[in-house]
């Protein structure tokens, strides 16, 4: 089962992230898909600003891993369009991380989803008709993301598309 939202402008995308947010909890992991461009940035940018954190926050693609602990829940944005070997991860302290009270966001996430946790949100992004058109097809993966499928859909009813 998976949902799908539209949105029209980047603060729509936002709007949408912060719904997600006030969903989630310690240790979740949210798997962004898509294209450059598609807006997986900016859907963390929202998603961290719902959790309460005051920094702006900036694409990881260089540096692979960004922390951010002022919030709700710690945030950790990961970016792995650039790794090279999976290795890459452990570098990173992943295993750390997966093992933490943080939220997970990883950028290009479906690419490594064998290495992610089996219970996950995938959001995948695609370009809509118009410049500033996003879809955003949201897969519950596994039993804890089933349970808030519900919530999940009611919370994003105004971007709901059948
Ligand atoms: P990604 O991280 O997927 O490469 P970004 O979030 O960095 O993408 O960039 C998305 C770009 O698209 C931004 O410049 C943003 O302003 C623009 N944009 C336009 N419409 C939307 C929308 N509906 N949702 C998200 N971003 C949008
Ligand atoms: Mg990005």
């Amino acid at each position: 089962m998976s949902l799908r939202a539209r949105t029209d402008c980047v603060d729509a995308t936002k709007e949408v992230a912060a719904e997600v947010a006030a969903l989630v909890g310690p240790g979740d992991v949210l798997l962004l898909a898509g294209d450059l461009g598609a807006g997986k940035t900016a859907f963390t940018q929202g998603f961290g600003g719902a959790l309460g954190v005051e920094e702006q926050i900036t694409s990881p693609t260089f540096t692979l891993a960004r922390h951010y602990e002022d919030g709700r829940l710690t945030l950790h944005h990961i970016d792995v369009y650039r790794l090279e070997r999976l290795s890459e991860m452990q570098d990173i302290g992943i295993a750390e991380l997966l093992d933490s009270d943080g939220v997970i966001v990883v950028e290009w996430g479906d690419l490594i989803a064998p290495a992610m946790p089996a219970d996950h949100l995938e959001i995948r992004f695609t370009y809509g008709d118009a410049d500033d058109d996003r879809d955003l097809e949201l897969r519950c993966v596994g039993s804890r993301w089933s349970a808030r499928e519900r919530s999940l859909r009611e919370a994003l009813s105004s971007w709901m598309v059948a």
